[in-house]
C-alpha cells in the first residue's frame, strides 16, 4: 500500500510505502500555532518508507522537532523529529485520496479548543502518548 499527497500548489510532494506507526489528532497548543488551525491530524510513517520532494522551509516547535510548510504556498506539511529523523509525521489533509487514512485517537486533548466537541468514539489522551 502507497499514500501520497502534495501540498496546495503542487511544489511539495511525498510518497509513503507502508502502514503508517500511528494516525493521531493532536490538539496541543504547538500544533495549534504551527498549523494554524484548532488541531493537527497527522500520520507518523517510518522514514525509511518516506520520500519526498520540494522545497521547504522549517521552524523549530521544540528542541526535538522541526516543523515543515512548502517554501512557495506556505501549507504545514511535515513534523520532523531532529535527531535522529527516525520518523515523520504528516497531514492527513495533505493526502491526494484524503479519507485514506482515518485517525486513532485524539491526543493533548487537555489544550483541546472548548469549543470542539469530540463524538467520533475514538480514545482521547489528556496527554501525549
Ligand atoms: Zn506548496
Ligand atoms: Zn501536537
Amino acid at each position: 500500500m502507497a499514500y501520497e499527497g502534495g501540498c496546495l500548489c503542487g511544489q511539495v510532494r511525498w510518497r509513503a510505502t507502508g502502514e503508517p506507526a500511528n494516525v493521531r489528532i493532536c490538539h496541543c497548543r504547538l500544533c495549534q500555532k504551527a498549523t494554524a488551525g484548532p488541531f493537527f491530524a497527522r500520520a507518523v510513517f517510518l522514514a525509511g518508507d518516506f520520500e519526498r520532494t520540494g522545497e521547504t522551509t522549517a521552524w523549530p516547535t521544540s528542541p526535538r522537532i522541526d516543523r515543515l510548510s512548502c517554501a512557495r504556498c506556505g501549507a504545514p506539511m511535515f513534523a520532523l523529529p531532529k535527531d535522529p529523523p527516525a520518523r515523520i509525521g504528516v497531514s492527513l489533509a495533505t493526502l491526494d485520496a484524503p479519507d485514506a487514512l482515518r485517525p486513532d485517537c485524539h491526543i493533548w486533548t487537555s489544550a483541546k479548543r472548548a469549543w470542539i466537541t469530540i463524538d467520533d468514539g475514538l480514545p482521547q489522551h489528556a496527554e501525549g502518548l
